[in-house]
């Protein structure tokens, strides 16, 4: 998404562009998997929300808001089996929330009002000129508990953070916390029905795409830039460019970066893309009878502890059979929490289905007990974690940031497709010289 994003806004500027992809199609970890027997495919199922505005302002340009699917916004918070309903879009609903006392549910409710009204045009979970402001070096723990009891946080701000993004939130800024406050009260979400990809793939246009092609070198040579690149075939290609963004996972770009001279890369952005830690993730989907789950809702695992099943997301699908019928099936995709991904990460597909599916009663007391094993995705380089701190060093490292080589990707800020083609979009302003490149990215953004 980051690299597509880049593309986008060279193209518009006059270059020439080159697009290198390791795999067989664009899209990166939002790419989805495609099986012809359900439509529409929700693949890996990203979502988008209606806070994604420079999203939107690109699906308007490419006309793609026929691809959208409105989803429900319902998310369920388990405890030991039992669910209770965490509206994000009533204050009302949000009172009788049944996890944690009262003093807690209003708590929540003026922290979020706060938020919301004090900083909601100073915070942006998307952008890290504006996270770094917040980034004192606290935890979104420390923040939490700060304003709600231990378990008000465990079981309602911690539960949505780590429902989405699986990292703990012992371990990350106080700044994410705080945006997601500030923003995700109301907002509306939306998947992409023939997968998420189709916007990078609009994005690209204009550009030559070379799929299949895993750069494995970058030189210097002289103010030009080499790139080595092997294709699926085996050949290898070197081709020189005036300037490139680097738009894969931190580990990758700190690989790549290390045949290149300090001139190019300075020292600490070595060391920042050096630093970056990744979550690993592990979506397991399965083909359920409809009435087994409460359909499209997000289910999350409340509590402080890492459990073995993080959250699971439901969706009614049609699904063809071999005999050319049709039947009524949910899709559950179920993502393990974060020891348990570690561990299967890599294993056969076969073995990681075995050994998720008796977990998955451990959050669902009523899964059934022989779920139709349906797909499989592994992301090794799943959520960069915004540690604390981490906002403010992006920020730094992004400003020190010259051609010819510029990086760009979801690292620098929060791990969403949002701010991923932001970063992209910043990275081509450093090449093409227009504009501030830390200045605002997001139509209506100040
Ligand atoms: C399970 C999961 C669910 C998610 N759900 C959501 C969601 O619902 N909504 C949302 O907004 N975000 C979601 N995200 C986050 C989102 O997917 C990422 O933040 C975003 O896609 C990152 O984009 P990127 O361009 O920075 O990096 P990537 O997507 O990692 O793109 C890097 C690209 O570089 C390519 N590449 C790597 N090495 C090389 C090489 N040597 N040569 C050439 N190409 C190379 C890769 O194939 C890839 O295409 C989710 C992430 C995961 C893991």
């Amino acid at each position: 998404m980051a690299g597509c994003a880049a593309a986008r806004e060279l193209v518009k500027a006059g270059r020439d562009v080159v697009l290198f992809e390791a795999a067989d199609g664009l899209g990166g970890r939002a790419r989805s998997w495609h099986r012809p027997e359900i439509e529409p495919d929700v693949g890996i199922n990203l979502m988008c929300a209606s806070i994604y505005s420079l999203m939107l302002e690109m699906i308007r340009e490419h006309g793609l808001e026929n691809e959208l699917s409105s989803i429900s916004s319902n998310l369920l918070v388990v405890d030991n089996g039992v669910p209770a309903a965490l509206p994000s879009d009533s204050v009302t609903a949000l009172l009788s929330y049944r996890h944690v006392r009262l003093r807690d549910r209003i708590a929540f409710i003026v922290a979020s009002m706060r938020e919301m009204l004090v900083n909601r045009n100073r915070i942006d979970l998307f952008d890290p000129v504006k996270l770094a402001e917040f980034d004192d070096g606290t935890t979104a723990t420390e923040y939490g508990n700060r304003i709600l009891s231990r378990r008000g946080f465990d079981y309602m701000l911690r539960s949505q953070i780590e429902g989405f993004w699986n990292f703990d939130c012992d371990r990350i800024s106080v700044s994410h916390a705080r945006a997601m406050l500030a923003q995700m009260g109301g907002a509306k979400f939306y998947v992409f029905s023939r997968g998420m990809e189709v916007l990078a793939e609009k994005n690209a246009e204009g550009a030559d795409v070379r799929l299949g092609h895993e750069v494995e070198e970058l030189r210097l040579d002289g103010e030009r830039v080499r790139v080595t690149a092997r294709g699926n075939d085996g050949t290898v290609v070197s081709e020189e460019f005036d300037d490139i963004v680097v738009a894969v996972p931190a580990p990758i770009a700190a690989k790549l970066a290390s045949a290149l001279p300090q001139r190019a890369v300075s020292e600490e952005t070595r060391t920042y893309l050096e630093s970056q830690e990744y979550e690993p993730a592990l979506s397991v989907s399965y083909l359920v009878d409809r009435d087994a789950l409460p359909a499209e809702t997000h289910i999350m695992a409340g509590g402080a502890e890492d459990p073995k099943i993080r959250n699971m997301i439901t969706y009614p699908k049609r699904v063809r059979t071999g005999r050319g019928t049709t039947v009524d099936k949910l899709l559950v995709f179920a993502y393990p929490g974060r020891a348990v991904t570690r561990r299967l990460l890599g294993l056969p597909p076969e073995q990681q289905f075995a050994e998720v599916t008796p977990l998955l009663r451990t959050m669902w007391p009523s899964f059934p007990s022989d779920p139709e094993p349906f797909q499989i995705a592994e992301r090794p380089y799943g959520f960069p974690l915004p540690t604390p701190g981490r906002y403010r060093r992006s920020v730094q490292v992004m400003r020190g940031q010259r051609a010819p080589v510029v990086f760009a990707g979801d690292y620098f800020s929060s791990p969403t497709t949002e701010a991923a083609m932001i970063s992209g979009v910043r990275a081509a302003r450093v090449l093409t010289g227009s504009g501030d490149p830390l200045g605002p990215v997001r139509p209506g953004s100040r």
